[in-house]
């Protein structure tokens, strides 16, 4: 190969080799041919204009100005704030982070330089009130432990804020029932993190049961389960820690959404190892059984010492619907088996839907609640369904009976 050839396939990132379709030889005259300036119009009319007359593209499109995004402040920066909700904020659409509240003021002011947060938009749980006379924000996102979940939702209420409150909505039934009194009385909206209720793969669920695709819904079971080690705030009774809160109450939202019913009765267990410090506190494991009226049963488990299963099947009459995983924040996958028999498993078949970020959905959803006036899909009320099943489920724990739930 001589000099010249090997700078000139270099300079072409060795393309010619790898397509195995143009020689060196060839590589001259193609660079001469893809030039537009050196080819005129075929029937020789004139040459084609090399650039638009005015500089710029004729079908540039110009943006329309964006809708107002809504401002939100984030309260408490710990995982879930750092890791998921900051960056989700990349993919929203009309909402934007505007303010941060936490106890270590330098954390804060490190996470507001990155996220371009005004470093005067700094609270923390002393001055949490004064976000009242911050007009840039409009809504207060709640990612505490759960035992500070109903003072920093009313506090926030009381200051004039919308407030999305991460999951469980409390510790008690009475708390919860005080959270949607304090955003009625202040006329904002309270919206529950239940982010499943935003993303593809659940809601592709809820429309095949509501399509009743497979037939009557006959069982439902659900595990969310993981390793949690110490020290962590979900091992903690003082923090409101505990599988059922933090992971059980998936499987209740979900059957919820998946049953279309709210159960009537609920039988349960829990196991609390004594050999194993990490569970000094709180329950290793959970698992309940929940009746509705249609006589649908749903089996759940939810557990603080296993390795990672978060996942559902809905056992139809004609078919189920699996979700595996089901409650993690990317990966979901949804296979659907129709007919009767046990068959192999070519009848299986993937559902394939297009994953989006959790997160991002359900900061535009309630965005677009305050800016349209709407009712969220994710209300007050529903996180307070979800703390009575859950209490019912402690209490049958206590009783070791099943516990009637309802009028
Ligand atoms: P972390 O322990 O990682 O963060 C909690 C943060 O709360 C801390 O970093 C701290 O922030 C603040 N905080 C204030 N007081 C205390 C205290 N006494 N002890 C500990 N932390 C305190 O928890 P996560 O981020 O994992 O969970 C927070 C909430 O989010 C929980 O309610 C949890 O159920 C929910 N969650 C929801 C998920 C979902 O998918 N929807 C997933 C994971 C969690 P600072 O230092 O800024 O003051």
């Amino acid at each position: 190969m001589r000099r010249r050839d090997f700078i000139l396939q270099s300079a072409l990132g060795g393309a010619a080799i790898f397509s195995g379709a143009r020689t060196i030889a060839q590589a001259g005259p193609l660079l001469a041919a893809q030039r537009p300036s050196a080819s005129p119009v075929a029937g020789g009319r004139g040459a084609v204009p090399l650039a638009p007359p005015d500089a710029q593209p004729p079908k540039l499109k110009i943006p329309e100005p964006s809708p107002r995004k809504i401002g939100w402040a984030i309260v408490g920066l710990g995982k879930l704030a750092l890791e998921n909700v900051l960056p989700a904020f990349g993919e929203c659409k009309i909402s934007q982070p505007v303010a941060l509240v936490s106890g270590h003021a330098d954390k804060a002011r490190q996470v507001a330089k990155v996220y371009g947060i005004d470093s005067d938009a700094i609270y923390n749980y002393e001055n949490f009130e004064r976000l009242a006379e911050n007009k840039r924000v409009d809504v207060v996102y709640i990612i505490l432990p759960n035992s500070m979940h109903a003072e920093f939702t009313i506090r926030g209420c009381k200051a004039g804020k919308h407030v999305l409150c991460e999951k469980p909505m409390a510790v008690t039934v009475e708390e919860s029932e005080r959270m949607i009194v304090a955003a009625k009385e202040a006329n904002r909206k309270l919206a529950i993190g239940y982010r499943l209720l935003h993303e593809p793969f659940n809601r592709r669920v809820i429309e095949l049961c509501r399509k009743k695709e497979f037939g009557e819904i006959k069982t439902f079971s659900a595990s969310n389960c993981q390793d949690v080690k110490a020290p962590n705030i979900r091992l903690s009774a003082r923090l409101g820690g505990g599988p059922l809160g933090d992971v059980g109450v998936y499987c209740i939202n979900a059957a919820r959404y998946v049953i279309g019913e709210e159960p009537v009765e609920v039988s349960a267990f829990a196991h609390q190892p004594k050999d194993d410090p990490r569970f000094r506190e709180v329950p290793e494991s959970v698992a309940f059984i929940m009746r509705y009226p249609s006589g649908v049963l749903a089996s759940c488990d939810c557990s603080f010492g296993t390795s990672e299963s978060r996942k559902y099947r809905v056992h139809c009459a004609e078919g189920y619907i699996d979700l595996d995983p089901a409650f993690s924040y990317t990966g979901l996958r949804l296979h659907t088996k129709s007919g009767n028999a046990e068959t192999d498993d070519t009848q299986r078949t993937e559902l394939v839907l297009e994953p989006q970020n959790h997160f991002a959905l359900e900061m535009d959803d309630f965005s677009g609640c305050i800016l349209q006036n709407k009712e969220t899909r994710t209300p007050g009320e529903m996180g307070l369904a979800d703390m009575r099943i859950m209490a019912a489920i402690e209490e049958a724990i206590r009783s070791r009976e099943p516990v009637h739930l309802g009028s």
